[in-house]
């Protein structure tokens, strides 16, 4: 089942659209299932959880942290993650930089937005977003890269509210192409869609798209 509709999904994916299997939740033997398939691109949102399959899965997986960060556990992922897609805070994304320098890299980042209409979803505000690049001392951050951002849309069965949100968000991307990240080839990816949403979000300039469920089936949440 996990090949198939990793195979599926792939094949109906938009070329430069990158599929990132979400599995959280899911034990070490389900990545492995994907990864015999061919995917290499994981998403996590759990420290404890991506270090420890970090540790015994094969080590060409590009690990993506999705999930909210706190600065005290960066260090943990430093070494080996793949890009950050939850930079909430000038104070998250200088931890990364600190600990990207000790572990002698270049981390890959995107600014998370808020889109939805809820409370509960972390991420700045398009407002919040521009005072961070307005203050400047970002730019002094040689050890992280920001590529663009990653928004979520509310979970709703209003797919016409989810499809304005994704087109904030991408008119969002376009703007700080537009003004801070001019002539930076680097700043182009737009991280949004999840099972319920993908499609969607393809259409509106998604170039990751997140999905765990589909691949995965249901989380179990009581383990
Ligand atoms: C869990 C999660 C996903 C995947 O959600 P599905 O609905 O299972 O595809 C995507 N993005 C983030 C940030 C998540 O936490």
């Amino acid at each position: 089942m996990i090949t198939k509709t990793i195979k599926d999904i792939k094949d109906k994916l938009p070329e430069g659209v990158k599929l990132i299997a979400v599995s959280k939740f899911h034990p070490a033997e389900a990545v492995k299932e994907a990864y015999n398939a061919g995917q290499r691109l994981f998403g996590e949102n759990k420290v404890q959880e991506m270090t420890a399959k970090h540790e015994v899965l094969p080590k060409d997986i590009e690990w993506h942290f999705i999930g909210h960060l706190q600065t005290n556990k960066v260090k943990y992922i430093a070494p080996f993650v793949a890009m950050i897609h939850s930079i909430d805070s000038l104070h998250l994304l200088t931890e990364v930089n600190r600990q990207a320098e000790k572990a002698n890299r270049v981390i890959d980042v995107l600014l998370q937005i808020h889109i939805a209409h809820e409370e509960s979803k972390f991420g700045m505000t398009f407002g919040e977003c521009r005072e961070l690049l307005n203050e400047g001392s970002w730019k002094t951050l040689t050890h992280v890269r920001i590529c663009g951002l990653m928004g979520m849309a509310t979970f709703t069965d209003d797919m016409e509210q989810v499809e304005r949100e994704f087109i904030s968000l991408q008119a969002f991307l376009e703007e700080l192409k537009n003004s801070w990240f001019a002539g930076d080839a680097a700043f182009k990816e737009l991280s949004m869609g999840m099972t319920d949403d993908y499609p969607i979000a393809v259409r509106h300039g998604s170039t990751f798209v997140r999905i765990g469920t589909l691949i995965f089936g249901e989380r179990n949440y009581n383990k």
